[in-house]
């Protein structure tokens, strides 16, 4: 409540009667007409200071009608004004001697008219606003003081409507000095809330609320047309709506003001001014939107709080699988993704007709699963390529922002050729229990062909009873046939890349019982020449061709299949060098001799037990030139060093998979004496994954288990126990293939650093080792089996140390006590079990490779089955013993910790 109008001090003091001192209130009042008796007199007031007074004082006669009133009073605007007065008031009693008509009250008035000059009013026309009787009425004692006892009363007229009014007072016979009137109204003050001004406002008549409408105040805008109601009292009320600061703005207390630089606002709905997202800045004041800094962008979609993002850097590490005329290109995401989430993947594809015509777009004839542009996975399946062509697909990367830079995008590309198809000559020499079958390999071979498979069956019969046999030769013989039956042979290559398909079916007939074979020779004998179909699927990065061995027989495996069951008649076992007498010839046998001439070393990249390790590149006459890994025995050795640093090339030397490392050949006429195999350019698996942390995809890393159980299957196929199967002894190419490497004798012995002496003398490299082996060196399959487990924890871990800084002992003993290792972040469930089946204890009961390669291709089929991730959940399922929640500080993750802890609690 506010009074804002006042008729009380006057400018000069002494007269408190009907004096304007506020500007804004022009009610002017002053007395106007004084009847009779009404005296303007000077009295002191409580405190002494004189005053000016209207008084009267004719108690002594009867029948007083006595009148003061105001000049006209504007009204204002008012509804409802507010009179107050001070007066003194005379008790009767103590005037002495006056008659009983003497007064202690007196009766005040009031006049409405638009007329401000009226000089004359009717008693009859006033309207009674109240009788005013003192609350203290002063004594003789009191006047004899000269002290006058004040009284104020208030009474109020309402509902106004005139220009103005009149007051008066009339006075019955009492004795009465009228020291001060105030006449006022009330409003509401102006006032802000909710960033809307409200204006000064008049209360209404009686006790009616005025609804006033709120003007939102600079740079701010209405969000709900605000209003208030204005009180009787003065009081605002009910505030509706609000205001909010416009965009560029903030509020401030009862205002809006601009955001600093180096900060924005983008809505009027925002509260605050907010610090410039990463990558944008304002150098002004009021900025409703951040700017992005050169070489970031914002997309139309992206909200003004989001940070300026850029293009992704390109897709790494692509791996391309041919498979006939499809391919599966997989890559990691881009190391950079710009700084949003959206990264999506473009293909591109040209091809390249072999037949020197020129390269064009690939097309609408090849179709890309699920998509060409627009991937959300970092894979795609390109079919229905053309054969005996090259295609060039450029993987590029792109996100929300990738259109708004004017740069190129930078796109990773990966070359392949499909399948060739070449015509094959079939020589056929038949016996009567025999047929001899010759081809010609593809005419432009675009890679290694590693072998080829022929399969053959009794006509009509081969879903009973088929036979596979597969030889590096292009010669083959195949016995023990029935005489005069009619066979179905057909023939497919394989190559590092995979099988190409079979080709065309040809039927031959054994000679019947008494028939004679034809006379000419083999080479001679050629008695029909058919035209056979041959796929040939190789990647154009892969290698040359690798060359025939000298001794056919060994290359030559042969498996029926019974009602698709295996087996192994001819298969290859492999030959320990230790078995041969003159372990040179076990050299001679397994590994070919290369002129050291014919091999460029160009840098060291490794060390070995015996020397150092040096790429360089190795070109034999009439094949390509290829990259090599070229190991070379330091001067100065013994004759069993030199032994034991070739024994690793004869065992090499002995195997053929694509996730075996290769060996191309070994000098050992001239010094130094070399091991050269198959360069890989990503080294060794450990060091590969540390630098890759969480770049691969789960179906890459299983792809890279996948290739090492399979040529752990191949190795294990060939009795061949590797005894030091861990990541450190994989090595990785340039399309994350895996293989197998390090099968020196003496290695597990000298050479690993993780290996450690045993109690039995031995020195075995514990993490990764069966206990069964540790404890009395039983190394066999299963027990290889048993560090392939260990490699799938380095390879799902990233190539995080087993069992952490645990010692040695400890990790044999908490094995032995039945812990294994949980599962690493982030690893599917099932992966985490192939581990634990892996380290069964009993060896009979871990799984043989065939099988985990199945099962792992079973996941790589349907990936859905990978999505369930093992974490912290499987450890309290994996150990029988319990498991304490890690609270050291220093315990790098909860994984080691609270398998160090559930140690310390044994
Ligand atoms: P090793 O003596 O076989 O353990 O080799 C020592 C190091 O040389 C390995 O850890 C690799 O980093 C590197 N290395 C060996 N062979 C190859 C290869 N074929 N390609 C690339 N790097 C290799």
């Amino acid at each position: 409540m506010q009074e804002v109008s006042s008729i009380t001090e006057p400018h000069t003091s002494g007269s408190r009667w009907f004096m304007t001192t506020e500007d804004k209130v022009t009610l002017s009042c002053l007395i106007l007409a004084m009847h009779t008796h009404w005296e303007e007199i000077s009295v002191m007031d409580e405190r002494n200071t004189p005053m000016r007074s209207y008084q009267v004082c004719n108690v002594m006669e009867a029948n007083q009608n006595n009148w003061l009133r105001t000049r006209h009073i504007p009204r204002d605007g008012a509804q409802r004004v507010y009179i107050e007065i001070k007066f003194t008031l005379r008790d009767c009693n103590s005037l002495p001697g006056v008659p009983g008509t003497c007064k202690e009250t007196f009766n005040m008035y009031y006049y409405e008219s638009n007329n401000p000059n009226l000089w004359f009013i009717k008693e009859s026309q006033y309207v009674k606003i109240d009788t005013i009787a003192a609350d203290e009425s002063f004594t003789q004692t009191d006047v004899g003081d000269r002290v006058m006892k004040l009284n104020t009363e208030v009474r109020d007229i309402s509902n106004l409507s005139k220009k103005g009014f009149y007051l008066a007072f009339q006075d019955v016979g009492a004795c009465i000095a009228l020291v001060s009137l105030r006449v006022f109204y009330k409003k509401c003050p102006t006032a802000v809330l909710n960033l809307a001004q409200f204006p000064d406002t008049v209360t209404g008549g009686d006790s009616a609320l005025v609804e006033v409408r709120g003007s939102c105040v600079n740079d701010s805008e209405e969000f709900e047309a605000p209003r208030m109601y204005c009180s009787a009292d003065g009081g605002w009320l009910v505030p509706i709506g609000r205001c909010v600061c416009k965009p560029g703005f903030e509020e401030s207390k009862d205002y809006c003001q601009p955001c600093r630089p180096g900060t924005y606002k983008a809505s009027s709905m925002d509260g605050y001014c907010s610090k410039c997202p990463p990558h944008s800045y304002s150098h002004q004041e009021k900025a409703s939107e951040c700017e992005c800094e050169k070489g970031f962008y914002r997309a139309d979609m992206d909200p003004r709080s989001m940070a300026c993002t850029r293009p992704p850097s390109v897709p790494e590490n692509p791996i391309s699988t041919l498979n006939d005329t499809s391919v599966t290109l997989e890559w990691s995401p881009p190391r950079d993704s710009g700084g949003r989430g959206d990264v999506t993947y473009n293909i591109h594809c040209r091809k390249c007709p072999g037949d020197g015509r020129k390269c064009s777009p690939c097309g609408s004839g090849v179709h890309f699963l699920p998509r060409q542009f627009g991937l959300s996975m970092a894979k795609v399946l390109v079919s229905d390529l053309l054969s005996n062509t090259n295609y060039t697909f450029s993987i590029e990367a792109v996100n929300g922002v990738s259109d708004l830079s004017p740069t190129l995008k930078q796109q990773v590309t990966v070359n392949i050729t499909t399948g060739q198809t070449v015509s094959v000559i079939l020589k056929e020499r038949k016996s009567k229990d025999s047929i001899t079958l010759a081809w010609q390999g593809p005419d432009r071979p675009n890679g290694a062909i590693v072998e080829y498979e022929v399969i053959y069956y009794e006509k009509n019969q081969r879903d009973q009873n088929y036979t596979v046999l597969k030889t590096k030769s292009n010669v083959m013989t195949v016995e023990g046939l029935k005489p005069g039956t009619t066979y179905v042979f057909r023939v497919r290559a394989r190559t590092d890349g995979g099988y190409g398909s079979y080709g065309g079916e040809i039927e031959l007939e054994t000679s019947h019982e008494g028939e004679l074979p034809p006379a000419s020779s083999c080479s001679e004998g050629i008695s029909k020449i058919f035209m056979l179909s041959l796929m040939v699927s190789t990647f154009t990065c892969c290698r040359h061709c690798g060359y025939i061995k000298a001794k056919q027989d060994p290359d030559e495996e042969k498996m029926q299949f019974q009602h698709g069951r295996v087996k192994l008649p001819g298969s290859r076992t492999y030959i320990h060098p230790h078995t041969y007498e003159d372990p040179n010839q076990a050299v001679r046998d397994f590994a070919k001799e290369i002129d050291a001439s014919s091999i460029r070393i160009e840098r060291v990249i490794g060390a070995g037990e015996f020397g150092e390790v040096c790429s360089g590149r190795l070109k034999l006459p009439s094949k390509r030139e290829i990259y090599v890994a070229i190991k070379s025995l330091k001067a100065g050795y013994s004759e069993k060093q030199r032994r034991d640093f070739l024994s690793e090339a004869s065992i090499m030397g002995q195997f053929d998979h694509p996730n075996i490392i290769r060996l191309e050949g070994v000098v050992t006429r001239c010094k130094p004496v070399m091991i050269i195999t198959e360069y890989m350019e990503n080294g060794s698996l450990d060091t590969f994954l540390k630098k890759h942390d969480g770049q691969f995809t789960i179906i890459q890393l299983v792809g890279m288990m996948r290739g090492i159980a399979s040529g752990m299957k191949y190795l294990s196929d060939m009795n061949y126990v590797h005894r030091d199967l861990a990541a450190r002894n994989i090595l990785v190419n340039s399309n994350l293939v895996c293989k197998v490497s390090d099968f020196g004798l003496s290695r597990v012995l000298e050479d690993d650093p993780e290996a450690a002496y045993t109690t039995r003398g031995g020195k075995i490299p514990i993490r990764w080792t069966a206990p069964e082996a540790i404890a009395y060196r039983k190394f066999t399959s299963a027990s290889d089996v048993w560090s392939y487990g260990i490699v799938m924890w380095e390879v799902m871990s990233y190539g995080e140390r087993p069992y952490w800084e645990m010692s040695n002992q400890d990790v044999i003993k908490a094995i032995d006590e039945g812990y294994r290792l949980p599962a690493p972040m982030d690893c599917p469930v099932v992966l985490h079990q192939l581990m634990l089946d892996c380290w069964e204890k009993s060896r009979s009961e871990r799984p043989k490779f065939g099988q985990i390669v199945n099962t792992l291709d079973k996941l790589i089929r349907n990936p859905n089955s990978l999505k369930e991730l093992g974490n912290l959940t499987d450890f309290s399922k994996l150990l029988s013993f319990r498991v304490v929640w890690c609270e050291m500080a220093h315990c790098r993750e909860t994984y080691q910790c609270r398998f160090l802890i559930s140690l310390q609690w044994w």
